[in-house]
């Protein structure tokens, strides 16, 4: 079966992965792959952290995904013949004064409701594990394994995996899906021309209502600012593992690679600026000296301001829109996490795969069609053929 996948983020280089394993003849097509929120993510792997967000019907999914990838990253990283920066040296969320301390003891509450072990521990024993803590931390939830990946070596790795096994890249802005009465039979490009397949996935993040057209999926753009820091040579490692974090109520992580890059984000606005507000970055630094004051001799080496793209419930949206058109989009916070998992769902679907996978509930939680009225659910039911 031939295979439009548009949009080669994270979410599109992971479906068309699974595609080529299920055997399926795979083209990509974006005009600029990887450079949109996969190439800001911080790559935090962190079902029990992400419980902060209050989300239950996304701990099933993000739990399912965790546990898929150290197959994923390990089968990437040997096609690849790369280092993803993978580890599980485990998560502090830190409390960055007595005040904020209230709200990790909240937190605790809430992972051990879910079901994720995690323990909470003093300031004095969180800087036994992590010295670069400031003294001032007043508390911490100890997540022990929690892991991270670097989501620039998985994207690149992928690219480099899957030109080698025949996949075609082409660099053009898909401006249209064609048509051919209500079934979609390729995607007409920027240049005019048409290319048809079998099937087509939209992967495209937020520019997925452009694509598709009516009726529009309510994507929301979430930007966020994120820092790339190198400490200096003598002080390296500043971090062995992910610090996460309250300061004055506000969330604040820095993620340390092997290779000694620290990942320090991110802020979270819906005020539509594309670019990179000087009070975003101030914040960042400021909330993050208070956890890790040796951040502060670090060099700057990225400043990456992208949007994520948000659905209104934060679960994504994974369905089949008509008989040959799949979409895979609306991953927020979550999409380097989620990315096997939908990858897999997204290309089964397409596919028109069937097992008794994946997890119980996962495909209602994640239809595009929950937000939809009547009306446009009957209209949409409709034009589907499948
Ligand atoms: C600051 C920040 C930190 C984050 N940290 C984490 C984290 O620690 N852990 C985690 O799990 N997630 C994290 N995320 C979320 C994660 O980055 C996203 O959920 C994920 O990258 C979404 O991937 P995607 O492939 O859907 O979208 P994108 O990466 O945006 O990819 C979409 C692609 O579609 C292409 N495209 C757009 N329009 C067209 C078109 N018309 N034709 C063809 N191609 C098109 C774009 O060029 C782009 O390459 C973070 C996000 C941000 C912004």
């Amino acid at each position: 079966m031939r295979v439009i996948v548009v949009g080669a983020g994270i979410i599109g280089l992971s479906t068309a992965w699974y595609l080529r394993r299920l055997g399926a003849e795979v083209t990509i097509i974006d005009p600029a792959p990887a450079r949109g929120a996969s190439h800001a993510a911080a790559g935090m792997l962190a079902p029990a952290a992400e419980v902060v967000w209050g989300q239950t019907p996304l701990y099933p999914l993000m739990q399912a995904s965790a546990e898929m990838y150290p197959g994923f990253a390990a089968e990437v990283a040997s096609a690849a013949g790369a280092d993803l920066g993978f580890t599980d040296a485990g998560t502090l969320v830190c409390a960055g004064d007595r005040a904020d301390l209230q709200a990790l003891r909240e937190l605790r509450e809430a992972q051990s409701q879910s079901g994720f072990a995690t323990e909470l521990i003093t300031g004095s024993a969180a800087r036994r594990i992590e010295p670069s803590l400031a003294p001032s931390v007043a508390g911490a939830v100890h997540i022990p394994g929690d892991r991270s990946i670097d989501p620039r070596r998985v994207s690149a790795a992928l690219r480099s995996a899957l030109t080698a096994d025949e996949v075609s890249l082409v660099r053009q802005r898909v401006t249209q899906l064609l048509k051919d009465v209500d079934a979609t039979v390729g995607v007409r490009l920027a240049d005019g021309r048409r290319v048809e397949a079998d099937q087509v996935i939209i992967c495209a993040g937020d520019a997925v209502t452009e694509i598709v057209g009516a009726p529009a999926l309510p994507i929301r753009k979430v930007w966020g600012d994120v820092l790339r820091l190198r400490a200096p040579a003598e002080v390296t490692p500043l971090l062995t593992r992910t610090i996460r974090g309250l300061v004055n109520g506000r969330p604040v992580y820095l993620v340390p690679r092997p290779d000694g890059e620290i990942v320090l984000g991110a802020s979270s606005r819906e005020d539509g600026l594309s670019g990179t507000p000087a009070g975003a970055i101030h914040r960042l630094l400021n909330d993050g000296q208070r956890l890790v004051p040796g951040i502060l001799d670090a060099e700057i080496t990225d400043i990456t301001t992208r949007a994520r793209p948000g659905s209104p419930d934060d679960l994504p949206m994974i369905g089949r829109i008509d008989s040959g058109c799949v979409v895979s989009t609306g991953y927020f916070r979550h999409g380097i996490l989620l990315c096997p998992l939908g990858g897999r769902i997204g290309a089964e679907l397409a596919l028109g795969a069937s097992s008794d996978w994946p997890p119980d509930g996962a495909l209602e939680s994640v239809s595009p069609f929950r937000f939809t009225t009547e009306d446009t659910t009957t209209n949409l039911a409709a034009r589907s053929i499948s």
